[in-house]
């Protein structure tokens, strides 16, 4: 008869003192079995230290496997079920299908099991206990738990810590939004002014020398928000006020599942669009439809003029400050160049000339550098928003990481719990699985802060090139968002109105 002796340590093991467990008590323990049950026999010996039974990734284990596929043992002798598994399920399956099936006899000491003598189904042991550990033991919890938020918000019910800016969380439901509003007439006007035709950098400046409170600002003040005010006050802010002209929430809809997170620490990526869980009608509009499409079809057309590809960026954007002509682009000898037709019109001494195209780009660029600077230092105000946002989620992941820890340690508990049971060490245990719900409930609610926290890095991520000084070309959106006219004055005089 050939044998082989499996001894496993876990780390737990080694904290825990139990010098029982330690590789060479198992050893005389097993030693000693074999020499009085089986005195003839050949033993082979395998062995892993410092690793966790609830899997089979370790090489002792591997190799004790190996060797019964080889068929060089027909035997295996362990102290306790748990030295060669915890995990239940797996155990069940070797020792009901894959040893009978090899020819294997499986002893276990402590739990007086003996393939040869068992006639029984090994997971009769205690079937509820088995379904208990199943789900204690489920290896994917975040993916369970991603299940039921999409199931959530397929019914349409939203799951977010904040409402969008205008509503409120309905105190009966907290699934639900209700209108805010003091806050609902700030947005109705900036839909208005933005559709009305003017700029975002227009309104946030109007509503910034009116002292309206920002979202970020009102969101402070009901400490939903913690992060203080960076650069010293809160401002309204051209990108977040894009980001709620855009927001479909203001006509009611509700749009989730647009970001998918694959795990804990994992970045989230934009879904398909198919896969946008959308709920129409789901709260009190605050913007009529007509409006809001009016808004959306100006991004639309912005930087979508009637201009050919191949001509210049340029043109029939400035005029002469002289007789207010359209100035014209020439390719003529040497560069190209900008000129007024009213010269051949008016024959007027202020009409421009020639101001070479490279000239007048370079001019205007570094004009707009300098309002974009001007503009309230949005790209330091961005930047600290960015890094605040940033520290939210890392404070968010350790506290997922920390919840998902104790989650395990209490699970382990229960496992001992139920060993100490099963061994007969104890006469009932406590089948309660409300600890490990409560911890998970906890865990949802952070993934939950968490999903909406990554969610505002993205989009802080996204807003760059308008606001920040890394502008160095010009371009057909950058002149859209910024400029309103250009006028070449005599002696080759730039003049630019802002949006
Ligand atoms: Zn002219």
């Amino acid at each position: 008869m050939n044998i082989a002796i499996y001894m496993r340590l876990s780390k737990e093991d080694e904290f825990s003192h139990e010098e029982s467990n330690s590789i060479t008590m198992q050893r005389l323990l097993l030693r000693d079995y074999v020499r009085e049950h089986f005195p003839q026999a050949k033993v082979f010996e395998f062995s892993d230290d410092g690793y966790s039974g609830t899997n089979f990734d370790r090489p002792g284990v591997q190799a004790l496997l190996d060797g019964v596929k080889n068929a060089e043992f027909n035997c295996i002798i362990v102290k306790d079920f748990s030295r060669f598994a915890r995990d239940y399920i797996e155990l069940g399956s070797y020792l009901e299908q894959i040893f009978p099936f090899m020819g294997v006899r499986f002893i276990s000491i402590n739990d007086k099991y003996d393939s040869d003598q068992y006639s029984g189904n090994v997971a009769d042991i205690d079937v509820n206990f088995k379904n208990l550990l199943y789900d204690l033991y489920s290896k994917d919890l975040s993916l369970k738990i991603k299940a039921s938020v999409r199931a959530v918000k397929e019914q349409g019910k939203a799951v977010c810590s904040t409402p969008p800016f205008g509503y409120t969380k309905d105190p009966q439901d907290r699934h639900k939004f209700v209108t805010a509003e003091d806050e609902a007439a700030v947005v109705r006007r900036l839909f208005k002014m933005y559709a009305g035709g003017m700029s975002t950098v227009e309104i946030a400046r109007i509503f910034n020398e009116e002292g309206v409170k920002p979202p970020s600002q009102v969101w402070h003040e009901k400490g939903i928000r913690k992060a203080d005010p960076k650069g010293g006050a809160f401002v309204w802010q051209h990108s977040g006020m894009l980001r709620m002209l855009k927001n479909r929430a203001y006509v009611g809809d509700l749009v989730q599942g647009v970001y998918e997170c694959q795990k804990i620490r994992d970045d989230r990526r934009v879904t398909d669009p198919e896969k946008w869980i959308i709920t129409e009608n789901h709260h009190e509009p605050i913007i009529d439809r007509e409006t809001f499409d009016k808004v959306q079809e100006r991004f639309q057309k912005s930087g979508r003029k009637w201009k050919r590809r191949d001509q210049h960026v340029l043109v029939g954007r400035v005029n002469c400050g002289c007789c207010g002509h359209n100035l014209r682009h020439s390719t003529g000898i040497g560069q190209p160049y900008y000129w007024c037709p009213g010269l051949n019109i008016y024959h007027m001494d202020g009409c421009v000339k020639r101001i070479e195209d490279f000239y007048l780009e370079e001019v205007i660029l570094f004009q707009i550098q300098q309002h974009i600077m001007e503009l309230g230092e949005s790209d330091k105000l961005l930047q600290a928003e960015k890094e605040a946002a940033e520290a939210e989620t890392e404070a968010l992941r350790k506290k997922c990481r920390d919840v998902d820890k104790a989650i395990d340690k209490e699970k382990a508990q229960r496992m001992a719990e139920f060993e100490a049971y099963a061994l007969g060490q104890k006469k009932s245990y406590d089948v309660s699985i409300d600890g490990v719900e409560k911890l998970r409930k906890k865990y949802e609610g952070l993934m939950e802060q968490l999903s909406e926290a990554e969610d505002k890095v993205r989009q802080l991520n996204r807003v760059k090139v308008h606001e920040s000084f890394a502008v160095t070309k010009l371009t057909e959106e950058l002149l859209d968002e910024y400029v309103e006219s250009i006028e070449v004055h005599p002696g080759n005089e730039v003049r630019i109105s802002w949006k």
